[in-house]
């Protein structure tokens, strides 16, 4: 098995960590023995999720707090433990910022470990989880360590660990093809990585009568869902789960629109839709339109159509657009509706929401049933798109990249990014890292967004870029 040695000065988390990721399963707790101390090194098999792997806690370094110098022989003693390790996961402690006993340990791994790839991870980041500043600042302290971009996770709630999970998963690979295919070790079903594949949660909604019943029904290929020209007959609560191409994919709030409804009055009525906390809970928005009102109408989108498009993007969800019962708009006659309804939506939707390029638009007939595979999709692709992370390498190749490429006018106004990096997903969330008093413009945002989506295929989605200054 792959071994990782956890390493960082006291506190920091290392046991919660190691416990953690051995569960319940038993430590081997050994001594080494060593001429002044003796430390106990804990030994166990980590799981996270299908991974398995051999996991060091090393107490060693904690001496190093007493010793007032990292090349204490315990120190010398985690080296020995060190040299077994496959990889190394350096842990800081997001609550407390970067401490110089921090730098040490990174100076310690850069000396002693210099051929293990180390991970670096903000431990305790459960206390920033909804303060992205905080967390950004964090972050761009850790990067200073010179070990990459954090791994934010608690190892107290498990928060981030799917992430860990994805930075692992191909380093570990290698080692452990054997094991992945060896099914009996799939037993663990609670495993941490659920997270990853955490339901989607999708909200269908839309205005009564464009035919979101309809198209659900035709999503769950039942009819569960009881429609009429009469929006809003159903007070049943529906169970509304579906599996997607082996995803779980569950309908926020359906019968809760389902019955409000019913209680709307007048076409341009939205109530429904702006409940704000049905958009919260939601990780995609499926904005369904209707194609014959379009054919007719001067715009596209009705006024609370544009304001439920716009809020999905504000709250940071993603969109998919649409619409519904192109059926009506077949045969020779409808030909020239049927085009202005392809051109204009797509149109009107890039007016409506700039700050989003290439959101996705189906058109379907849920009547027919025709466009729901299109439909879930369009959906998945969002959600995953969404749930993007950019390893902060990549992104600063990117960077050089795109800065060389661009021409700036005034060469001066050329922002001075020292390093980009993605601080968070769902949705994916970006700090510039700017050298001194610089910053960056409305416009160099509105460029750097431009191209990571052009370039990362991140169409349809809210990105966020943050800026945050480095002496
Ligand atoms: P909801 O209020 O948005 O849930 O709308 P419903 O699903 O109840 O549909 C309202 C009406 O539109 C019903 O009479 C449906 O049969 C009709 N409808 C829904 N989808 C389509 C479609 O794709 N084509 C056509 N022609 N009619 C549709």
């Amino acid at each position: 098995l792959p071994t990782i040695i956890l390493v960082g000065r006291p506190n920091v988390g290392k046991s919660a960590l190691f416990n953690r990721l051995i569960r319940r399963r038993e430590a081997l707790v050994y001594n080494t023995p060593d001429d002044h101390v003796t430390r106990d090194v804990r030994e166990g098999i980590a799981k996270l999720s299908d991974l398995r792997f051999k996991v060091l806690d090393s107490a060693g370094l904690e001496m190093a707090a007493t010793s007032g110098s990292i090349l204490s022989r315990t120190a010398e003693m985690t080296g020995n433990v060190l040299a077994r390790s496959n990889f190394a996961i350096f842990l800081i402690d997001a609550r407390d910022g970067l401490q110089p006993l921090d730098l040490e340990v990174g100076k310690w791994l850069r000396k002693h470990a210099s051929g293990i790839k180390t991970i670096l991870v903000l431990n305790k980041s459960e206390s920033l989880e909804d303060e992205t500043g905080s967390l950004t600042a964090a972050t761009g302290e850790a990067h200073s360590l010179g070990f990459g971009d954090p791994i934010a996770i608690s190892a107290e709630t498990g928060l981030g660990m799917v992430y860990l999970y994805e930075v692992l998963r191909p380093l570990l690979e290698d080692y452990m093809l054997p094991i992945l295919n060896d099914k009996a070790s799939h037993d663990d079903s609670s495993s941490e990585v659920e997270e990853t594949k955490l339901p989607l949660q999708l909200a269908i909604v839309g205005r009564p009568n464009v035919g979101k019943s309809t198209l659900l029904n035709a999503i769950l290929q039942q009819d569960r869902v009881m429609v009429g020209p009469e929006a809003g007959l159903t007070r049943d609560s529906i169970r509304t789960q579906i599996q997607f191409q082996g995803r779980t994919v569950y309908l926020v709030d359906t019968a809760g629109w389902l019955q409000r409804a019913g209680q709307e009055k007048g076409p341009g009525s939205l109530s429904v839709m702006q409940s704000r906390k049905s958009l919260m809970r939601a990780h995609v928005i499926a904005l369904v339109l209707d194609a014959e009102e379009i054919a007719k109408a001067k715009s596209s989108m009705k006024h609370a159509e544009m304001v439920i498009a716009r809020q999905a993007i504000e709250e940071g969800r993603g969109l998919v657009v649409i619409v519904n019962k192109m059926d009506l708009l077949r045969g020779k006659q409808n030909a020239k509706l049927y085009e202005k309804v392809m051109k204009a939506v797509p149109e009107e939707i890039q007016t409506v929401i700039p700050q989003v390029t290439g959101v996705p638009v189906v058109f379907v007939s849920a009547l027919e049933g025709r466009g729901r595979i299109a439909v879930m999709r369009q959906v998945v692709d969002t959600y995953e798109k969404w749930c993007l992370r950019l390893p902060t390498a990549r992104l600063n190749r990117w960077l050089r990249k795109v800065m060389s490429r661009h021409s700036w006018k005034d060469q001066a106004a050329k922002p001075k990014i020292k390093y980009f990096t993605q601080v968070k997903a769902r949705p994916p969330t970006f700090v510039a890292f700017l050298s001194g008093k610089t910053q960056l413009l409305e416009t160099d945002i509105r460029f750097l967004m431009k191209s990571l989506k052009e370039d990362f295929d991140m169409g349809g989605i809210p990105i966020r870029i943050m800026q945050r200054s480095v002496p």
